[in-house]
């Protein structure tokens, strides 16, 4: 730990969050110590690592994929059948499909648990997904809760690739379960703070909790453009003790992610992507993050596209993607 840097943000700040699950939980410790810090250093400690968000979702009563820890050659060797096929994920420092290697059988396991270096790992069962949501909640200290709506998101490569508000596919009942989790699972870590909780609907209908995040999501990025309060605010709100109000959503919305891979052509050439071809489609709210290099899979913005109706939003989103050559969705 920079003990010393520690220092100079307490010194500059008066309350301290965290927009990245991987600050060691020990530095939120200390600065907690003297500062209001939300979320909490246990909290911030159970989400960057999947075998304690694992235990904190069996705790809570949520369902999640069946899955063994591994962190030595014995625990490898007595993996069940059952979680193959499966993916191998680092226990801790994976996003984006980082830290993740799909494997088939025991060989492939071996040798995926190898390449990661044996680190601490946990193996989940391969689920026959449907699709995926999350809900993004803001809890106050005082265990109020707020929520948005529940967000249908579509992963290419382990990436997250677009959101969609309202969910388009998701039945009430199942959008009123997956917020009940969130929430169960935000209340049973006495969460201060914004947190976001990604879920499964598998083909059978059923709902598994997937992963946490304890911060604003890049699923709820929508709520600057779409919400009357965005995920931001509500994140402002529960550091600082301010009240907090129940988010509307002003319009149906789709999220584009805008990967290093559109500053590149068909034929592989650097190229800038034609904003101004994109920017004349209506609802179309653009988001440059300034990172210098373009590199294919980083994220280097977002746009939100609203409307009058959800078919409305993914039309105009359909027509961004044709100019970016991204596909459809
Ligand atoms: P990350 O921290 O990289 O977001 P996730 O655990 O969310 O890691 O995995 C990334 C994506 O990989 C998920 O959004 C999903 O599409 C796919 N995935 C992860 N775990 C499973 C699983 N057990 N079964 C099927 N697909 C999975
Ligand atoms: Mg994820």
């Amino acid at each position: 730990l920079d003990e010393q840097g520690l220092a100079q943000l307490m010194q500059r700040s008066s309350a301290i969050t965290t927009e990245f699950e991987n600050v060691p939980a020990a530095a939120l410790v200390t600065l907690g110590s003297q500062r209001p810090v939300a979320p909490s250093a246990d909290a911030v400690a159970i989400c960057q690592d999947r075998v304690l968000e694992k235990a904190h979702f069996r705790l809570s009563g949520v369902p999640c994929a069946p899955h063994a820890v591994i962190t030595a050659p014995a625990e490898l060797q007595a993996v069940p059948d059952e979680l193959l096929p499966g993916i191998l994920k680092t226990a801790r420092m994976g996003y984006d499909g980082k830290g993740q290697v799909r494997v088939s059988t025991r060989a492939e396991l071996q040798a995926a648990w190898d390449g990661l270096e044996q680190a601490p790992c946990v193996l989940e069962a391969l689920l026959p997904l449907e699709r995926e949501i999350s809900v993004v909640l803001a809890r106050s200290s005082q265990g109020e809760v707020v929520s948005f709506p529940v967000q249908e998101n579509l992963h290419r490569q382990g990436i997250l690739a677009v959101t969609q508000v309202p969910a388009p596919h998701v039945p009430q009942a199942l959008q009123q379960q997956a917020l009940e989790a969130a929430r169960a699972l935000a209340q049973s870590m006495n969460y201060v703070g914004v947190l976001c909780v990604e879920f499964f609907v598998l083909q059978d209908g059923r709902l598994v909790a997937n992963e946490m995040a304890p911060r604003p999501h890049n699923s709820g990025h929508y709520t600057v453009d779409a919400c009357d309060v965005s995920q931001f605010d509500l994140q402002v709100r529960t550091l600082a003790g301010l009240p907090l109000v129940q988010p509307t959503l002003l319009a149906p919305a789709v999220m584009l992610n805008l990967l290093g891979d559109v500053w590149f052509d068909a034929a592989g050439a650097a190229r800038t992507p034609p904003w101004a071809d994109v920017l004349s489609v209506p609802g179309v709210h653009l988001h440059l993050y300034g990172k210098l290099s373009a590199r294919k899979g980083r994220k280097m913005g977002h746009l939100t596209v609203t409307a009058g109706t959800p078919e409305q939003a993914r039309e105009r989103a359909l027509q961004a993607c044709t100019m970016l050559g991204l596909p459809a969705f």
